[in-house]
């Protein structure tokens, strides 16, 4: 059972560690596709490199998937972690007013 919020005493809350690992999976898949987008259909950017091997094309958009994947949860997850009071215990997200707190367990 999550503690009420310690504020506005309201049920819906949420654990911000929980938030935060998936924050990182969003930013990551968002990341990964952005990156993959990008260097598959910037024009010109792979032209050459293309035609001359057409599957490092593909590559390319691997790595820059991997990359922005990798920055996206980077991202995700500092978006997140802004959100985490400072101290020790579980992290909660009050969704009723927005107040941040920890509960030592
Ligand atoms: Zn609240």
């Amino acid at each position: 059972m999550p503690p009420p919020c310690s504020r506005c005493a309201s049920q819906r809350i949420i654990n911000l560690e929980t938030t935060r690992k998936l924050g990182t999976a969003v930013g990551a898949l968002a990341g990964s596709l952005r990156g993959a987008y990008a260097s598959l259909y910037s024009p010109g950017r792979l032209l050459v490199a293309s035609t001359q091997f057409p599957l490092s094309r593909v590559a390319t958009a691997v790595v820059a998937a991997t990359t922005g994947g990798i920055a996206g949860a980077t991202a995700g997850n500092q978006m997140i972690q802004s959100l985490f009071p400072p101290g020790e215990g579980t992290p909660w997200l009050c969704l009723g007013c927005g107040h941040a707190f920890r509960v030592i367990d």
